[in-house]
């Protein structure tokens, strides 16, 4: 018995993968790596941009609730 080679958590038996991963691998192999990959990228991974937004949108609540204090 060992760990799944993607996930590391799920025990496997005769496969290289758990029966979990094992899905993403059959939708590597039917669409690409490069089209599984954009997509992890794009709805997982946290982008730059936003976090740079949401920083700008709290400081930007912070400067106004301090200003509510001050008058
Ligand atoms: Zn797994």
């Amino acid at each position: 018995m060992g760990k799944c080679a993607l996930c590391k958590t799920n025990s496997i038996f005769w496969n290289y993968h758990c029966s979990e991963c094992e899905k993403i691998s059959h939708l590597i192999a039917l669409y690409g790596p490069a089209s599984v990959h954009d997509l992890i990228n794009k709805t997982l991974l946290v982008q730059k941009d936003k976090i740079e937004k949401k920083s700008n949108t709290a400081i930007d609540d912070l400067t106004k609730a301090e200003d509510v204090k001050k008058d």
